[in-house]
């Protein structure tokens, strides 16, 4: 093969001192094909819900879910519980739609609530935060009790809205913390989050932190928080970190 690059040109600086600029023996990016449009499932997702059935899900404790499945979507079914892929995960980006009912009831927490729990533990909020008063560590788009969204990007209630999430699971060396959870959160294409430490999984009226030592890997977990929620086109990428290869 012809020489598609330059062999005069100055070595990069460490760790990729092997490259020189414009390098032509440098590998070539792996070739994923898009889907038709940026919210379809690229020629490497993992499809964890197209619309028509619960098949790669279950309930916390390993049950069938009971959320219902119709016209493309899933909705939670109040009081049946959580429901978490059977597959794991640890970094990763996730593609996923929801929307809050159409009919406004309750306020604050009590409107339109359920929730993305990346590795089952981090908690990216979801809720109809169109025009509705909360805290501001719990509005849509919240890593939940740790870090308000920049901006509140919700769409109006009963429209279907976007997430698009970068998640980098949390390294440890034995008990010890290397490196905390990262998020980078879209809401509707506008970014709410870019690469945000997590203070640990999530919780609830608690401080978060990583003391205890979680697995490597984990599930999706949806929220059944009692509200009429729908989701659709989930998928997501398995995304290892940055190849220096
Ligand atoms: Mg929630």
């Amino acid at each position: 093969m012809s020489n598609i690059g330059y062999d005069d040109t100055p070595f990069l600086p460490e760790p990729y001192s092997q490259w020189r600029v414009h390098d032509g023996q440098r590998p070539q990016p792996t070739i994923v094909a898009p889907g038709a449009t940026s919210a379809d499932p690229p020629s490497d997702a993992v499809i964890l819900f197209d619309g028509t059935d619960l098949a790669g899900w279950q309930t916390t404790s390993g049950g069938q879910p009971e959320w219902i499945v119709e016209n493309g979507y899933m909705q939670v079914t109040p009081r049946t519980g959580d429901i978490v892929t059977k597959a794991q995960f640890s970094d990763c980006q996730l593609h996923l739609e929801w929307a809050s009912p159409v009919e406004v009831k309750g306020e604050g927490q009590g409107r339109g609530n359920s929730g993305i729990f990346l590795m089952g533990l981090y908690e990216v909020q979801v809720l109809d935060g169109y025009d509705n008063q909360t805290y501001a560590d719990g509005i849509t788009g919240a890593i939940y009790a740790q870090f308000p969204p920049r901006v509140n990007a919700c769409r109006p209630p009963g429209e279907w809205q976007t997430y698009d999430i970068v998640f980098e699971a949390p390294k440890y060396q034995g008990a010890d913390l290397v490196s905390p959870a990262y998020l980078t959160v879209f809401l509707n294409g506008i970014l709410l989050h870019n690469r945000q430490p997590a203070h640990g999984p999530t919780g609830h009226r608690n401080l978060s932190s990583y003391e205890s030592v979680h697995g490597p890997t984990g599930p999706l977990k949806l929220q059944d928080h009692g509200d009429l929620v729908k989701f659709r086109n989930i998928w997501m990428r398995q995304v290892d970190s940055y190849d220096q290869a």
